[in-house]
């Protein structure tokens, strides 16, 4: 596995223990001779896990449409800086990409890229492993909510093992890194499968 795609914060007013998961993560992607895909952006933890890469020789890929490029968010060290028009092609360049998903934490960007290829992996659209780093507890809320979904039958209760969640970025790295990649039984996944 080379490429992982990064979905993560734009915000530039976190606490610091957000930025440090960022770099922690780019540090580990690096050594591990990884190429980091991300929106592109030069802000927030996305911002962090691009320098961190680019400072630790590690390549890193930036998708990231005109209009946020135009507002001077685009990280001009990316090796490889593809501009698109619109956040839809943008999420779709940066979904094929990746052999695999990372959410940190974020706000409504990084809830929709993430809530995306979720879906498409229990459809069955792709195969790849998605991860999701509960620092400190802030995906809690979201992953509650996936409980009650849940708890209430609109979800099925096998969605967690489509996500592997960690507080810890690099238990989220390994996570994904070893997940074996097996087809989606319907039955099992799907909302209204039977299973
Ligand atoms: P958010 O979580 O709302 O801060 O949004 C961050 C996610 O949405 C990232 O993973 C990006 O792909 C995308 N995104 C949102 N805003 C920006 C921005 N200003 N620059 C680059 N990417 C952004």
């Amino acid at each position: 596995m080379k490429n992982i795609t990064v979905y993560c914060s734009s915000s530039v007013s976190l606490d610091v223990k957000f930025m440090d998961a960022a770099r922690v993560l780019g540090q580990e992607m690096a050594r591990r001779k990884m190429a980091l895909v991300y929106g592109g952006g030069s802000i927030g933890l996305m911002g962090e896990i691009a320098r961190t890469m680019k400072s630790a020789g590690g390549k890193v890929v930036g998708v990231i449409t005109k209009r946020l490029l135009d507002l001077e968010q685009g990280y001009d060290q990316c090796d490889e800086l593809i501009v698109v028009d619109t956040m839809s092609q943008r999420k779709t360049l940066m979904a094929q990409r990746g052999d695999a998903f990372i959410a940190l934490p974020g706000g409504l960007g990084t809830f929709e890229e993430l809530f995306e290829v979720l879906v498409q992996r229990q459809v069955g659209e792709h195969r790849k492993p998605i991860g999701l780093v509960n620092l400190a507890g802030y995906y809690d809320p979201l992953v509650g909510l996936i409980d009650h979904g849940i708890e209430h039958k609109f979800i099925k209760a096998a969605v967690h093992h489509l996500l592997h969640v960690h507080a810890d970025p690099i238990d989220v790295l390994q996570g994904v890194l070893s997940a074996e990649p097996f087809e989606i039984d319907p039955d099992r996944f799907l909302p209204m499968g039977s299973g």
